[in-house]
């Protein structure tokens, strides 16, 4: 759906982002009779967009797509329209502290501009990495797309008793994705490593715990660069590596970690980055300053940016609660 957009100068609410919680955020923006603009890059960067079937989506009895949920949520904003301007697609670049709130500059129509808010919402997600071929990220996404590879084991880990399971990866987030998995029974777990040494960067002991852990669960790591996929048609996991051989496994999972954690707005605005690389807040998505001074007056967070569980329903809630905690307290 292309942007709806009357353009305002100033608003209630700058929310940057328009995936599951930036569209929640200006939705309830203006059921509380806010004024509010959400600037988006475009569905086909929320991370559910490739998301083929979700499972644990209030309200739907059978799995829906990521691409649907996002569609729906953007038609239930369109009614708002007057209040709530969509600018899609548009790119935040830079934001900062003022007087009376916030200002974003945001590039659109080739051009940039500066929008102002009273309360800001950084609703911009975090990047997964794909796994790639050939220093191609192309050749993986007919499995993702259908879900035969995975990034999500909150998500899609119910899919795995019986199955066999690669996990891409090399370093102790790979190692660590691994033993997670079992916890869902799946018939085994090999890591495919793609030309990197395993657990190269983890520190010695952590190496040695890992290497036993992985041991006494069976679960193995081969360490040649993958070079094509094939089994699409049978809805396997078929790869062939640098060394000639080939594996098939029912089901393929990224423990590649992020691409981007998008902390270059928060940063600028002064926000605390946590251990893990989110955005710290408080309870009601309050953004906390890097200074230990407490909360940033007007300043929220909400969705995978945030410190919390990546889940569509928690990137609801945590934009319910930005948006209700500035109605309640700051605007
Ligand atoms: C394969 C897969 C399957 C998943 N399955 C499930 C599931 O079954 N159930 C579940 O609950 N969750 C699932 N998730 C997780 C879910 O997708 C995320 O938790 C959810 O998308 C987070 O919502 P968000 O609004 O924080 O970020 P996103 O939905 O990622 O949206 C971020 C938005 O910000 C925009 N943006 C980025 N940078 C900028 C910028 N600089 N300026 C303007 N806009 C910007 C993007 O265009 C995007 O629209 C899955 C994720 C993946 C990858």
């Amino acid at each position: 759906m292309p942007g709806f957009v009357r353009l305002r100068e100033a608003y209630d609410f700058v929310i940057v982002g328009g995936g599951h919680a930036g569209l929640q955020a200006g939705l309830k923006a203006a059921l509380l009779q806010y004024t509010a603009v959400v600037v988006d890059r475009g569905p086909k960067y929320s991370r559910s967009y490739y998301a083929p079937r979700m499972a644990n989506i209030p309200g739907f009895a059978e799995p829906v797509s990521g691409h649907e949920l996002l569609d729906r949520q953007l038609a239930a904003l369109k009614p708002h329209e007057e209040r709530v301007s969509y600018v899609s697609p548009a790119r935040a670049v830079a934001a900062r502290r003022t007087d009376g709130g916030f200002e974003v500059d945001f590039e659109w129509l080739g051009a940039t501009r500066t929008v102002r808010g009273r309360a800001l919402l950084l609703a911009h997600g975090v990047v997964d990495r794909i796994p790639s071929v050939g220093g191609k990220i192309d050749p993986i996404f007919p499995w993702a797309n259908q879900g035969i590879v995975m990034f999500c084991v909150l998500c899609d880990g119910h899919e795995l008793p019986g199955q066999t399971v690669a996990v891409i990866g090399s370093d102790a987030f790979a190692a660590r994705l691994a033993l997670e998995l079992l916890h869902f029974r799946p018939k085994s777990v090999e890591i495919l490593t793609h030309g990197e040494p395993f657990l190269a960067t983890a520190a010695p002991e952590e190496r040695a715990d890992l290497e036993r852990e992985l041991a006494e669960h069976g679960v193995r790591w081969v360490e040649p660069a993958m070079t094509a996929f094939h089994g699409i048609r049978e809805k396997r996991f078929g790869v062939a590596f640098a060394d000639g051989s080939r594996r098939e496994f029912d089901r393929g999972f990224s423990g590649l970690g992020w691409y981007d954690r998008h902390q270059e707005l928060p940063r600028q605005l002064g926000a605390a980055i946590d251990a893990e690389g989110y955005v710290a807040t408080d309870e009601d998505s309050r953004v906390l300053a890097a200074d230990g001074s407490g909360p940033i007056p007007g300043l929220y967070c909400a969705g995978d940016l945030r410190s919390g569980w990546n889940q569509i329903p928690e990137a609801w809630a945590t934009a319910e609660r930005a948006v209700i905690d500035a109605y309640a307290r700051y605007l």
